[in-house]
């Protein structure tokens, strides 16, 4: 049990900031920032699992998540070797991930969770704005077509947002998403700052 990685989740529907604000709160000592997102994008295109990735989210859909799942042990394993993440010592910041039931029992064995931050907003038509302006802005393929972002919103409701109700509600933290960067990230930093104290007081 000692041995599971630290972690906070970072989780809510697509285009609610989980991402920018997980790089920010990635810059402080003590925190490392990782979105499975942004290793499927890093993946070549050309491999077999880089090619799936396309297929999966060109539609919105998500990667099968046995698949998923050794992608991302396999990046944490790197990351360890390559000293960038020391187990003991830091605390990972998820960023979509878990975000499926079967995911978030794959992932019992291997993660700590100290909080989930859950980032709330009131507007879906609000968000597929903000997707659609993101996607210009990152090039993103997956979030240029309005039809597939409200494809990912269906999957974040019927797969995604049931893994909230598998931790224990303790552990939820909600937090406001609506507001400017600097905003939220004051509301995300106080949130965190007695469960980074807790973590480190009691090792
Ligand atoms: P994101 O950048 O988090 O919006 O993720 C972009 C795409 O990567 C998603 O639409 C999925 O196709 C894939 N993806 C990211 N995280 C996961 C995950 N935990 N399980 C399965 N697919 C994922």
């Amino acid at each position: 049990m000692a041995d599971r990685y630290k972690c906070v989740l970072l989780f809510g529907a697509p285009g609610t900031g989980k991402g920018t604000q997980g790089k920010l709160l990635g810059e402080n000592d003590g925190f490392l920032h990782l979105a499975t997102g942004d290793i499927f994008r890093s993946l070549d295109k050309q491999t077999e699992l880089g090619k799936k990735f396309l297929y999966y989210s060109s539609r919105g859909e998500l990667v099968p998540d046995d698949l998923t799942i050794e992608l991302w042990q396999d990046h944490v394993r790197g990351l360890i070797d390559a000293g960038t993440y020391d187990p003991k010592h830091d605390i990972l910041l998820l960023d979509g991930m878990p975000r499926s039931l079967p995911q978030a029992e794959m992932l019992a064995a291997l993660i700590h969770p100290l909080a989930i931050i859950h980032f709330t907003v009131g507007d879906i038509d609000e968000m597929v704005k903000r997707m659609k302006l993101r996607a210009e802005k990152e090039g993103r393929h997956d979030d240029a077509d309005e039809n597939v972002i409200r494809n990912r919103f269906d999957v974040y409701r019927n797969e995604t947002a049931p893994v909230l109700g598998h931790f224990d509600p303790k552990l939820v933290i909600e937090v406001d998403a609506i507001g400017t960067i600097e905003e939220v990230h004051e509301r995300v930093s106080a949130a965190l700052m007695p469960v980074y104290e807790k973590a480190f007081d009691t090792t």
